[in-house]
């Protein structure tokens, strides 16, 4: 298979979303990631995440702490034998309209510029509408999950994904199945 990437966002997506997620300790895996993050490994994907941390901007936490969470979200899935290709962060609050806050897309062509994949091949993974229009701004597929914010996003009609998943490992089979028709 070719240099195929999945997107994924963080809170809500992978981790549970403890709204402005402030301390390493809190990092929490959502239920059906592991096993969903696997097959995606498992099928020849690349993973990265691509996250808003608006929280930086705000001054509620410092960029030290939010590496601090990350890593230690990065060596929780790596004991599960399961590693990514980077996280790519936007700090920035709405309001400083900054080229790289979803559903902008400055983090996906820096992702894409540094690993070289097709967004076209790609898809994008998340629970919130920005999540959905990135996918689409880049030309990606896109899944909604009905884990953190997805339900409300769903419920909303804010976005038309090009499927909606129960959780990752719903997710993981639905992109398998679709990239092996
Ligand atoms: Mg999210
Ligand atoms: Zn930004």
């Amino acid at each position: 298979m070719s240099n195929r990437f999945i997107i994924l966002d963080r809170d809500g997506t992978v981790i549970v979303d403890k709204h402005y997620l402030d301390n390493p300790d809190g990092v929490e895996l959502l239920p059906g990631a592991v096993q969903g993050l696997r097959k995606m490994i498992d099928a020849g994907y690349s993973l990265i995440f691509v996250s808003n941390q608006s929280g930086i901007g705000r001054g509620l936490f410092d960029v030290a702490t939010l590496d601090a969470i990350n890593q230690r979200m990065t060596n929780i899935l790596e004991q599960e034998g399961i590693s990514h290709k980077g996280i790519y962060y936007c700090p920035h609050t709405p309001e400083e309209n900054c080229s790289c806050r979803k559903p902008r897309t400055a983090l996906v062509i820096n992702a894409i510029a540094e690993h070289g994949f097709q967004p076209e091949e790609s898809w994008v993974i998340g629970d919130k509408a920005a999540d959905i229009n990135l996918g689409k701004a880049v030309n990606a597929r896109s899944i909604l999950v009905l884990t953190g914010k997805g339900t409300k996003t769903n419920e909303e009609n804010l976005v038309s994904a090009d499927y909606e998943a129960n959780n990752l490992t719903d997710a993981a089979d639905f992109i398998i199945q679709t990239d092996n028709k």
